[in-house]
């Protein structure tokens, strides 16, 4: 039970970025979500540079920042603030924001579990003001919510490690200048054999493979990335060497994602809302052709208010479990539960609300008259990214119980 006091409102200056940040989403980002979607794999660069200012002037958003802050002490560097402009952005195209700029997840995985040097050496970069992007693979076509069954390699070598593999659906794998990438050091002793390691692009034996061909987040690039005897310096280990410090790998993956969830609670959140926001409008503003015979648009049926407010609720509910989960990181607090909550309600309720509001506006949602039918698309990686619906229910159902996978029979 939590019992920590919580306080959700922005400041009156961050609100004043909020409400700036609405404006960029409508006007920016929606936009050029909509033509990147109809062009894969053709990055909306305007839209992607045009955040990147933002973001440099102290006005983006940043995940998994939290805990240790970035170091610039910026209001950026808050969780909090930070999905509160998640949710914003996203509200404008959830697609284009996982396209900003930045050091990403694997940045999120050397704040967690980084020694204080690499994440010196390693997160400094992206402050310099130049376009940088971050990733981590961990997933592998056998394994991703398995991360104990990752067969990606990593030998040590002398002064160095060798990395053997491949990686699929690595978030901005193919333009990034950092990937955070996940291998066994010993195969035979399961998740606590796996370890983090950091390599450069253009390190030889590291190569781009294909970009997906995805149904949703099309301005998203999704790549599989190839280690084939790739030779990274023995410092780029992620976290400390000695023996003590192996089991914290897969706990250095999970701890990434408890930076993590909650921001991408808060992009989901978002779409949703959007998608509520329009059926709304249309409902509000359709014209005779709607019209059911006696004088009453649709927006005046009581089984249609029905599911309008049932999908406000739904929303609202969502976005105080994010937004309950970014206030613990700020407050240095245990998140994992709270924020696999969000991420799993989240996940399941902009789908069932794109879905729904695609419904009440009949045919026409489905064609690109409406940009319902792309954010039905959208919607559905959040229920699977950074954990899947029903893995984040296992987790929050075994913490509830009491007991954890090693304790069962
Ligand atoms: C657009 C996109 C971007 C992505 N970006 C990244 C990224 O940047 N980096 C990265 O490493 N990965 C990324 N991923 C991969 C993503 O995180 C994984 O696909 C996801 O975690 C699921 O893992 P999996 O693919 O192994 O699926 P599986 O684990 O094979 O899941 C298949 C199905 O089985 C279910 N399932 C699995 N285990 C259980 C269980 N124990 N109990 C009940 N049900 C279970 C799952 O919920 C799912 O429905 C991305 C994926 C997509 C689609």
């Amino acid at each position: 039970m939590t019992t920590h006091a919580l306080d959700f409102d922005p400041t009156e200056k961050e609100a004043n970025i909020l409400a700036f940040l609405h404006t960029f989403a409508e006007n920016a980002m929606r936009p050029a979500s909509i033509i990147a979607d109809a062009h894969e794999h053709e990055r909306p660069q305007g839209a992607i540079e045009a955040l990147h200012q933002l973001q440099s002037g102290g006005m983006g958003y940043r995940s998994g920042s939290a805990v240790d802050g970035t170091g610039d002490g910026s209001p950026a560097a808050k969780a909090l603030t930070s999905i509160l402009r998640a949710e914003e952005l996203s509200w404008g195209a959830a697609s284009i924001l996982l396209s900003r700029p930045g050091p990403g997840l694997g940045g999120a995985a050397i704040q967690a579990s980084g020694t204080p040097a690499q994440k010196e050496q390693w997160l400094k970069r992206y402050e310099d003001g130049s376009v940088r992007f971050g990733a981590m693979a961990l997933t592998e076509s056998n394994a991703g919510s398995d991360v104990s069954a990752i067969e990606t390699t990593a030998v040590q070598d002398g002064d160095h490690w060798l990395l053997n593999g491949t990686k699929i659906f690595a978030t901005n794998g193919a333009c990034a200048d950092v990937v955070v990438v996940w291998a066994t050091v010993d195969k035979s002793k399961g998740k606590d054999g796996i370890r983090a390691f950091i390599v450069e692009k253009g390190t030889p034996g590291f190569s781009i493979g294909r970009l997906e061909h995805k149904m949703g987040i099309r301005a998203s690039e999704t790549a599989e990335l190839v280690f084939q005897d790739c030779r990274i310096p023995r410092a780029n280990l992620l976290g400390e060497e000695n023996p003590s410090a192996e089991k914290k790998g897969f706990k250095g993956a999970m701890a990434t994602f408890d930076l993590t969830r909650p921001g991408v609670a808060a992009m989901a959140v978002g779409i949703a809302r959007a998608a509520l926001e329009h059926t709304v409008q249309v409902l509000e503003s359709e014209s005779g052709g709607f019209h059911l015979g006696y004088g009453r648009s649709r927006a005046h049926l009581s089984a249609l208010q029905d599911a309008v407010q049932a999908m406000d609720a739904q929303i609202e509910a969502a976005r105080l479990l994010a937004r309950r989960a970014a206030y613990l990181l700020d407050q240095k607090q245990p998140n994992a539960l709270e924020a696999s909550m969000a991420k799993a309600k989240a996940g399941r309720v902009v789908v069932d609300v794109c879905a729904t509001c695609v419904e009440l506006l009949g045919p026409a949602a489905l064609t690109r008259a409406h940009p319902l039918e792309m954010w039905l698309r959208d919607s559905k990686v959040f229920d699977i990214f950074e954990g899947t619906g029903q893995v984040q229910r296992l987790v929050i159902a075994r913490r509830i119980l009491g007991y954890t996978s090693k304790e069962l029979p």
